[in-house]
């Protein structure tokens, strides 16, 4: 891919990616958002293929724009790119074709340490699979996810604490993962995912591994961080959870479309 001269500037890793680029961007302003404000995440004509053989296309000319603030969910059959994606909009992958900007900001030309350095202060994940380090207690598997942020270990700990607090786990601190329930384990993970303090949550079929209260509760958890203003990207196979986003789309073969809520 050859990213255009008229690229907005690259960021050194320390410095956040501003709000005030979105002056520069071009095209309407969405209902509902902030006038003024980019989108946070912004895909054009997005591409991925990979080269085989045989060539897949896993996404096709991809556009998408999700404002701040936003809840959207993605549904799709299995094999019909949400991971795919789910890497892209967590700058884990790139796109062959096309152009991602985040936060107004082209990331087209950021170099791995300023994409991690972007994941690590913008982005939280969840996965199906909770991916808990099992030797050591809640609390560290909390702070690991701060340990390269610079913060000093008794503050990341003061986070760390916050965020079990924010998913009702204060009473689980010192507790090895294993004898957690899924549930627990999965609040856990969402802490992990926001004790940095993303702006965007990205979660792969987070309820896959849980049964349906459990599923409920992680979801009422989601509906908590987009009330405190968190922008929610949730892939999913279950519409039950899908349909409690504000906006679902659907990935069909590599092609995104919108889906209109019944209510
Ligand atoms: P989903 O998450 O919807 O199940 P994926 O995004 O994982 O789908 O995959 C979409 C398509 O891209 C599938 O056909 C898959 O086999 C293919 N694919 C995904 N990752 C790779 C890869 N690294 N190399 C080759 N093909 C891939
Ligand atoms: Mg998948």
């Amino acid at each position: 891919m050859t990213a255009p001269s008229t690229s907005p500037p690259i960021l050194p890793p320390s410095v956040p990616l501003p709000g005030s680029l979105s002056g520069s961007l071009p095209g309407p302003t969405p209902a509902g958002s902030i006038p003024g404000a980019a989108p946070v995440v912004e895909l054009v004509d997005v591409t991925r293929s990979f080269p085989g053989p045989p060539e897949v296309q896993a996404l096709k000319a991809v556009n998408l724009r999700v404002n701040a603030g936003d809840y959207l969910s993605i549904v799709g059959p299995s094999g019909s790119g949400k991971s795919t994606m789910l890497n892209l909009l967590g700058l884990l992958d790139r796109p062959s074709v096309g152009e991602y900007y985040l936060d107004g900001a082209s990331t087209a030309l950021l170099d791995e340490p300023q994409r991690a350095a972007v994941r690590g202060s913008k982005i939280g994940f969840v996965f199906q699979a909770f991916h808990l380090l099992p030797h050591r207690p809640v609390l560290d598997n909390v702070m690991l996810a701060t340990l390269y942020s610079g913060v000093p270990r008794r503050e990341r700990e003061e986070r760390a604490r916050a965020a079990l607090e924010r998913v009702h786990l204060s009473h689980r601190t010192n507790f090895l993962p294993g004898i957690l329930s899924g549930g627990e384990r999965q609040r856990v993970a969402v802490a992990r995912a926001v004790v940095a303090s993303p702006e965007l949550l990205l979660a792969d079929e987070p309820t896959g591994n849980l049964d349906k209260t459990t599923s409920g509760e992680v979801m009422d958890l989601f509906e908590e961080l987009h009330a405190d203003g968190l922008t929610l990207i949730i892939i999913t196979h279950d519409l039950a959870v899908a349909d409690r986003a504000q906006r679902t789309v659907r990935i069909s073969d590599g092609r995104l479309t919108e889906v209109t809520h019944a209510r």
